[in-house]
């Protein structure tokens, strides 16, 4: 096998990140092991300096697990990736590799919930400041926000659950003028439907729980570095600076383009260790060969679901990038190759007929997930965002009456079925 990083993305999700050789075993095998057995003792001296070098222990390195990492880089055409043992843990290592106390960062207010929390408090009691883009802020104001001490700004490619489209090379731009990266939380899109590089995004994040498993086997999330930042321009100096805990290396000196990737891991992970299990990752890796092929029908059925349910008399209103006249849909057309599988509908009559809703389907599971191959829905106002102010959940674009449906593979005749029958319920 040659050549894949030439190769098309489909090609990629099979064959990238492992190539056996004559006589090796077709598939990643899984390393269960914490460790790795050396001939003496220099040899592992040499590693704690240069811990790139070769495998010293699997809280922050793994062969199964790099093979996925390797993979995941090669389909969003980055120079490096970490896998991470949540989308969470993903999301707050891309931003403490870069902030430090006393450090702030921008962020759009349409994100993942969970996402939410982590950055108004958790990050707030470790003295970094998260100062939220309000909604439909021009350039100027936007500007505006940006302080000495802001260090990145961060954006969810297709928002969950508000589904709205990030313009990623307008935050790019903004971004790069005040000379710090974008981060994109790529999530729902995955690199099947869009590339954030492509179009100036710096690193990429993803909760691998969702779409790129799809089998709802295993949580885990995923950092990736397109290695075109320059950390050399004054800001970062953390990346520059020797860092003493290896006996003075200077990350960009050192590693150039990886740079980041390479500090998250040597730094982050060695400290924090929120490193997934080999076998989560060969999971993983089964979910990522079919993604491209499942990516479309997701798109295809979600089609047919949103146009259905634009019609219906009991919804109010529907959000769905790939139907005209959506708030994203000339984004989508810009950012997106398919808007995935999720659609988000406004029942009339509020939260109690849109719970009555959700508890007539009798396909579609009532779980708090999203993205899986089987046909589900969730209710965020009283489920994944009930910790949320009614401030924050109108600033999140969400509606009491608000139904995350996360379209699956199912036959898409079976899927309006349910629908039909769960909406003459109300
Ligand atoms: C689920 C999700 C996360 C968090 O990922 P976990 O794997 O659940 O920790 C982050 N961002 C988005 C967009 C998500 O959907």
């Amino acid at each position: 096998m040659k050549n894949i990083e030439n190769m098309k993305i489909e090609t990629k999700c099979l064959h990238s990140g492992y190539t056996p050789k004559n006589t090796e075993p077709r598939v990643v095998p899984i390393v269960q092991s914490t460790t790795y057995v050396y001939d003496s003792t220099e040899e592992v001296a040499s590693v704690f300096d240069e811990p790139t070098k070769s495998l010293i222990y699997s809280r922050f390195a793994n062969p199964t697990v790099m093979a996925v990492e390797n993979k995941i880089a090669d389909m969003e055409g980055g120079v490096g990736a970490m896998c991470t043992s949540s989308g969470q843990a993903a999301t707050l290592l891309s931003i403490l590799n870069i902030c430090r106390a006393g450090d702030s960062f921008l962020s759009t207010t349409e994100i993942y919930g969970g996402t939410v929390n982590l950055f108004s408090y958790t990050l707030k009691k470790l003295g970094i400041e998260c100062i939220f883009v309000p909604k439909g802020a021009t350039d100027e104001e936007i500007d505006k926000l940006f302080k000495p001490n802001t260090k990145a700004v961060f954006g969810e490619t297709i928002a969950n659950p508000a589904l709205t489209v990030l313009d990623i090379e307008r935050f790019a731009n903004l971004a790069h003028k005040h000379g710090v990266p974008l981060i994109v939380d790529n999530t729902f899109a995955t690199p099947i439907l869009c590339r954030p590089f492509e179009f100036g995004a710096d690193i990429v994040i993803h909760s691998t729980s969702k779409y790129m498993d799809g089998h709802a086997v295993q949580v885990g999330g995923v950092i990736v570095d397109s290695g075109n930042f320059d950390w050399t321009n004054g800001n970062f100096p953390e990346l520059v600076e020797p860092d003493v805990t290896y006996h003075g290396i200077s990350y960009t000196q050192t590693y150039g383009k990886a740079a980041y990737i390479i500090k998250a891991r040597m730094q982050l992970m060695r400290d924090f260790g929120v490193y997934p299990a080999a076998h989560s990752a060969f999971l993983l890796n089964m979910g990522l060969e079919t993604l491209a092929i499942r990516m479309k029908q997701y798109c295809e059925n979600a089609m047919v679901v949103a146009n259905f349910l634009k019609n219906s008399d009991k919804i109010e209103s529907i959000t769905y990038p790939g139907l005209e006249g959506d708030a994203g849909y000339e984004l989508g057309k810009k950012y997106l190759s398919g808007c995935s599988g999720v659609i988000s509908f406004v029942i009339k009559g509020g939260r109690q007929t849109a719970m009555k809703f959700m508890d007539s389907l009798k396909l579609a599971s009532n779980e708090v997930h999203v993205a899986d191959i089987r046909t589900c829905v969730l209710h965020p106002a009283s489920e994944t965002h009930r910790q949320l102010t009614d401030e924050q959940l109108v600033a999140a674009g969400i509606d009491a009456g608000m139904v995350r449906f996360s379209v699956g593979l199912e036959n898409v005749n079976d899927i309006l079925d349910d629908i039909k029958q769960a909406l003459d319920q109300i």
